[in-house]
């Protein structure tokens, strides 16, 4: 791969049929590639930005034909348009959002799937952050794109929806296998850590995960992909229904929405 020689850290391969490609747009908006080997067929995983997602494109020689988009906010849209008109890619986009993404060929909803040349990626309704998200699982490549709902060691803000809709969200998110790896529509992990520890203070996999994201961040290093298996250990809003948080929340014996409801209170005011 001549990409690996200029530049190691941007670079992200799995072993797998489809290749990834990880880049920041912006501050804090990742902008993601999915290549698949055997088609050539390549997506990207929203499009806040047209330009850093072309120059990505150049940078791995990849085509692209395709842009999946998890929800309509402008920092996930904005570049359709543009991007669009350079390449021609196919937009896939929550069907209850056609009126508010740009440019949809392909309306999808929950149990529809997608394909990429032989790479198939599973629609997940996860309504929370806006009221018609949408994750993308390739469950053959152990993939989840899940956009502003599932963050590492954090969840999207409440926009549209109530925190049962979320909660219930990332109750699909979780059941997905552990080995599956996270990727997030943002680099929020940093502060999502300093969060979790004054909630779960004592959990020793989320204290040395803390060290390691300090220590990615400290060097320029992205934090992601995460995985499931992590997230459900160390990710205080994968665990409304864990005895342990509700106890240090003040909540024994409250309802998991509840304890839910609190813990997004708590992010939004830290
Ligand atoms: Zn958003
Ligand atoms: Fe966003």
């Amino acid at each position: 791969m001549a990409g690996l020689a200029f530049c190691p850290a941007l670079w992200n391969i799995t072993a797998m049929a489809a290749s990834i490609h990880q880049f920041l747009i912006g501050n804090d908006n990742y902008g993601i590639l999915i290549h698949d080997e055997a088609s050539g067929a390549t997506a990207t995983i929203d499009a806040g930005e047209a330009a850093p997602i072309l120059v990505a494109l150049k940078q791995t020689g990849w085509t692209l034909t395709d842009i999946w988009v998890t929800h309509h906010h402008g920092d996930h849209v904005a570049g359709i348009p543009e991007l669009k008109a350079a390449t021609g890619a196919k937009v896939t986009a929550p069907l209850a959002d056609k009126d508010r993404v740009p440019l949809v060929d392909h309306g999808v909803k929950e149990g529809d799937s997608v394909t990429l040349g032989s790479t198939r990626a599973a629609i997940i309704e996860t309504p929370g952050h806006t009221a018609n998200h949408i994750a993308y699982y390739c469950a053959d490549d152990g993939l989840l794109f899940a956009g502003d709902t599932l963050f590492s060691l954090g969840c999207g803000r409440l926009f549209e929806g109530t925190p049962a809709q979320m909660w219930s969200s990332l109750q699909k998110l979780r059941a997905l296998p552990a080995a599956t790896k996270l990727y997030c529509g943002h680099e929020y992990t940093q502060s999502n850590a300093r969060f979790a520890l004054t909630v779960d203070p004592e959990n020793a996999a989320l204290k040395q995960r803390a060290r390691e994201i300090d220590a990615l961040r400290a060097k320029g290093a992205f934090t992601l992909p995460s995985t499931i298996g992590a997230e459900n250990a160390e990710n205080p809003f994968l665990r409304a229904d864990d005895p342990l948080i509700a106890a240090r929340l003040g909540m024994a014996g409250a309802s998991p929405v509840d304890v839910f409801t609190e813990l997004r209170a708590r992010k939004n005011r830290a």
